[in-house]
């Protein structure tokens, strides 16, 4: 059986130079023979416990070790001996050492085996890791107290950490999750594809949003799904490459989602059968309407020598009554039919849509001396009638609602200053005050009565609807008495646009 001392026994001079190269190393290293008994001690080593080397030689290497334990290191060492390796000490488990002053500390140890004449000797290399493990326990309780669900993974998928909002929101306890494949929490159907996709992230590891464009799904241990978002982390560390991933359960958005679909789906069909409706009930109503007209007219021309002034008054106002619900009648038809009787979208040059609108108003334009001109107008894509019912009434309006001068109107093209381009139809008319900006473009909203200026207030609302189906907008900016500019955009062709 070596002793302790008998390492020197060789030559002085070895010795002196091995403790010379061992004192260089800035690791702490102890040597021990095989009984467990310190033979040598470095310099890092006799900082890092608190020990003069001479306390330390010759007594067993136990003493380094906390109480706690010490009582199992006689059997492991006595393994250790018979089937003498080099590893590290302690695998899978912490290990501390004791100092003098009895304060414990967390250490790695690497343990190599060597033979000698007198027998094996093991020489132990001891690093504290009290900062590692200081910065970890922080890491740890970051992740810990983090909000949302947070898994590491290794290269293998192996889930090495979890914290308490996994536990949560997978069902399952931390336990059962560490040391498993990641496929745990990932419902089958996706199992096939996920390491591979696994492995082109560690190929190229950058913090991202996993599953661009894909639905992603976590499987709880109820066997109940829960759509995800995730985020992940490449995580570099001296033991390898891993994954943080922080997952958000995102059923409540989900959710809101889907109500909100169902209810714009509920919204837009019971608008569909609202203009259905408009559409057979306007249809429905003229064919009794103009049997009345009928009618009545009959009465007035067939029975003219047999009725009194009364009777004369009352059917000319029935006569202007059933005018004026023909009129509603036609235009409440004509916007039901802008959703229900739509035509498909074609390259439509405006500015031959402007002329044809002008020339049909060319009665009310000689009558009121108007001048209407047009900027050069492009191509657009949409619906040529519902175009040229929308220019037609605009520029009625502007006709009708004329002040006392002559009307001069202009359609100038503008840019917006995204570089869209927008129409603009500029007036020299009565002018609307701020407060009705939006009301006029309302269906049966008027500024004016039947008796000053006849109409049902449809005209704009049809606009609206026109230019809207087109996707575009429209508004007015206008002052009493100032005349008004009417706004709308459409969809110019993309040849149109420089
Ligand atoms: P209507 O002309 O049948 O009343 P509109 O929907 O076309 O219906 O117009 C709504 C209201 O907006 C009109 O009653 C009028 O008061 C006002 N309005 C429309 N165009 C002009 C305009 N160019 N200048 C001044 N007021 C206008």
């Amino acid at each position: 059986m070596p002793k302790p001392d008998s390492i020197r026994s060789d030559s002085i001079k070895t010795v002196e130079q091995l403790t010379a190269i061992v004192n260089s190393v800035p690791t702490a290293i102890i040597v021990i023979d095989r009984r467990g008994s310190i033979v040598l001690v470095n310099r890092q080593a006799e900082r890092l416990f608190g020990y003069s080397g001479s306390e330390l030689l010759g007594e067993m290497v136990d003493v380094l070790i906390p109480f706690t334990f010490r009582a199992g290191h006689p059997a492991l060492r006595k393994r250790f001996m018979e089937n003498p390796t080099t590893r590290p000490m302690g695998a899978g488990r912490d290990l501390y050492g004791l100092r003098k002053d009895g304060n414990e500390f967390p250490v790695e140890i690497g343990l190599n085996p060597i033979s000698t004449e007198e027998g094996t000797f093991v020489v132990s290399a001891i690093v504290d890791i009290t900062d590692r493990k200081r910065l970890e326990t922080r890491f740890r309780a970051t992740i810990e107290s983090a909000p949302v669900a947070m898994v590491m993974i290794d290269q293998t998928g192996t889930m090495l950490l979890v914290n308490a909002e996994t536990e949560r929101l997978f069902g399952y306890a931390r336990l059962e999750l560490l040391g498993q494949k990641i496929e745990a929490l990932i419902p089958q159907r996706f199992h096939a594809d996920h390491p591979g996709m696994r492995a082109h992230f560690f190929t190229v590891p950058e913090a991202r949003r996993m599953g661009a464009g894909r639905d992603l799904f976590g499987r709880r241990k109820d066997g109940t799904e829960i759509p995800l978002e995730i985020g992940l982390n490449p995580m570099r560390t001296d033991e390898g490459q891993f994954v943080l991933a922080a997952i958000v359960d995102i059923s409540e958005r989900k959710q809101a989602e889907a109500d909100l679909r169902q209810s714009n789906e509920a919204l837009e069909r019971s608008n569909i059968e609202l203009q259905r409706f408009a559409y057979v009930a306007s249809n429905d109503l003229q064919t009794p309407m103009r049997n009345i007209a009928s009618f009545v007219n009959l009465l007035q021309t067939t029975y003219a020598d047999r009725l009194d002034t009364q009777g004369k008054d009352w059917i000319r106002r029935t006569v202007e009554s059933i005018n004026a619900l023909q009129t509603l009648v036609k235009d409440l038809l004509n916007y039901s039919r802008i959703d229900s009787q739509q035509h498909a979208f074609e390259r439509v040059a405006l500015e031959e849509v402007f002329t044809h609108a002008v020339s049909l108003l060319q009665s009310q334009i000689e009558e009121s001396g108007a001048r209407i001109t047009c900027d050069r107008l492009p191509v657009v894509n949409g619906d040529r009638s519902q175009l040229a019912q929308l220019l037609l009434n605009l520029i009625g309006n502007g006709i009708k609602y004329r002040g006392d001068q002559a009307p001069v109107m202009h359609l100038a093209l503008k840019r917006d200053p995204g570089g869209n381009s927008v129409f603009m139809l500029e007036d020299n008319g009565l002018g609307i005050s701020k407060k009705y900006y939006q009301q006029i473009f309302e269906p049966f909203k008027r500024l004016h009565t039947q008796k000053e200026y006849p109409g049902t207030g449809v005209g704009l609302a049809v606009c609206r609807r026109v230019v809207q189906r087109h996707g575009g907008k429209i508004w007015v900016e206008s002052e009493p008495g100032r005349g008004s500019r009417f706004y709308f955009t459409l969809p110019v062709t993309a040849e149109e646009t420089k």
